[in-house]
């Protein structure tokens, strides 16, 4: 058998050239014809352009819209604005957006249940165009599980970046017992591995979510809205704490991200190292010189908020949550500070706070308060690629990145909510969505995808 195939490829080698043979035998090989293609973000878009893609890759970005040879698949985006894939740094696949159905049927929801909820939320997280996420709290069993069965083609999802639970102190933003009556809030104590008080505490709740298959820590280092606690968003974690929690996340090449609020909280989280700090609603011009002077990211969530205020109106919080919501739209002119100052923008949605498939909001949200359609882009894609330590793999459709793609029609750089109709996903080289039409699975069967012209 083994004769017969080499007899075979010999035999092709002597009948064509070299390189045509070899893309003769390379059966993944796809032709993307793009309209206008945003290769680099921050970097003028390129106009006619035919990306060639191997191995869920891209091979070659070249001007114009080149002949396919036979046989070769051809996506026919010659109508389109091309971009690569979008991240969203700050999510949560468990979450569903309505606070009120999670607290009513919080008791009854086991963790199979969770898990059945975040491969729901993956699916329109990427046929949004977000096809990398980096979820910060989740179940870190389930959110493991299903990072793997991603990147092994076995569910439709985007790549994810796990943190698994959020580090948090006793009756902190993410003690899962905060309000709960006795006997259950025992039980929940009974699992919970998150919580920690003091720094060597701190460093066993680290290398506990690690153990798990965190590949990024989060601790929460002031209060927050959605948990059930009294109390504001001030500081509730001690420098201290703080410092070992980074100190040990980065000794095992972890990167470590701050849900902050208050200014206090933020600046002990920058002085003790982090590479980013979620919401940042309070800042002066202290905090933002931190920022700067440590080169950390500011992941502003700015959807959260809106979310948020609209759950306190329809009467979905709970009253420890629905006084903290007023604290939290304060953001607004301290992100137009922090954006006017040069701070590092990532984009981050908070989304299962708000609901999952609705991440492109943000870009409005973001343009709103100062950053040009570019920049908004880029905080979406080189930016939050970096924050991710994924610069070399996605964020840009150069050769050797992932086949990240996505579509839509028109500029987004001249309206940026065109974002938010994002019609053609594809993920590392498998269609998902096409012409708004969502791809029979397993994706890699593609739609009817014409062969050639
Ligand atoms: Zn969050």
């Amino acid at each position: 058998m083994k004769r017969t195939i080499l007899a075979t490829l010999m035999a092709l080698a002597l009948a064509v050239p070299a390189a045509s043979l070899a893309r003769a035998l390379d059966p993944t090989e796809t032709y993307v014809l793009a309209g206008a293609l945003l290769d680099k973000p921050g970097t003028a878009p390129r106009g006619p352009s035919t990306l060639v893609l191997r191995g869920g890759k891209v091979a070659e970005v070249r001007s114009g819209f080149a002949e396919a040879p036979a046989g070769t698949r051809v996506i026919d985006l010659r109508d389109r604005f091309v971009l690569p894939g979008l991240i969203d740094s700050h999510v949560h696949l468990n979450g569903r957006g309505n606070p009120l159905l999670a607290r009513m049927d919080a008791s009854g929801r086991d963790v199979q249940d969770v898990f059945v909820t975040m491969q729901m939320s993956a699916r329109a997280t990427v046929e949004a165009g977000f096809t990398t996420v980096r979820d910060l709290g989740s179940d870190p069993r389930s959110i493991r599980a299903l990072r793997d069965a991603v990147d092994r083609g076995d569910v439709v999802g985007p790549g994810i970046v796990n943190a698994g639970q959020m580090i948090s102190v006793t009756g902190g933003h993410g003690d899962g017992r905060n309000g709960l009556r006795e006997g259950i809030s025992d039980t929940v104590e009974l699992h919970q591995i998150n919580v920690c008080d003091g720094p060597d505490d701190c460093r066993r709740a680290v290398r506990r979510q690690i153990a798990l298959g965190a590949l990024v820590i989060k601790f929460a280092a002031t209060g927050g809205v959605t948990s059930n606690v009294a109390g504001g968003l001030g500081r509730q974690m001690t420098p201290e704490e703080m410092k070992a929690i980074v100190e040990t996340a980065h000794a095992f090449g972890r990167k470590v991200t701050a849900h902050s609020h208050a200014m206090e909280g933020t600046k002990a989280a920058l002085q003790a190292g982090v590479d980013s700090v979620e919401h940042g609603t309070f800042l002066d011009d202290e905090t933002i010189r931190l920022f700067r002077e440590k080169g950390a990211f500011l992941v502003p969530t700015m959807l959260a908020p809106v979310a948020t205020l609209a759950q306190a109106r329809a009467g979905q919080l709970g009253p420890a949550a629905a006084a903290k919501v007023g604290e939290g739209r304060s953001a607004v002119p301290n992100h137009e500070r922090a954006i006017r100052a040069g701070v590092k923008i990532a984009f981050g949605t908070d989304s299962g706070v708000s609901v999952h498939g609705d991440n492109a909001r943000e870009f409005a949200l973001l343009v709103e308060r100062g950053l040009t359609p570019m920049q908004a882009i880029s905080a979406a894609t080189a930016n939050a690629a970096s924050l991710l330590g994924r610069g070399d793999s996605i964020g840009a459709l150069t050769p050797g990145m992932d086949a990240d793609i996505i579509a839509v029609k028109g500029s987004p750089l001249e309206d940026v909510r065109r974002l938010e109709q994002v019609d053609f996903v594809m993920h590392r080289g498998a269609v998902i969505k096409q012409a708004g039409v969502r791809a029979p699975f397993p994706p890699t069967e593609g739609l009817a995808l014409k062969a050639d012209r």
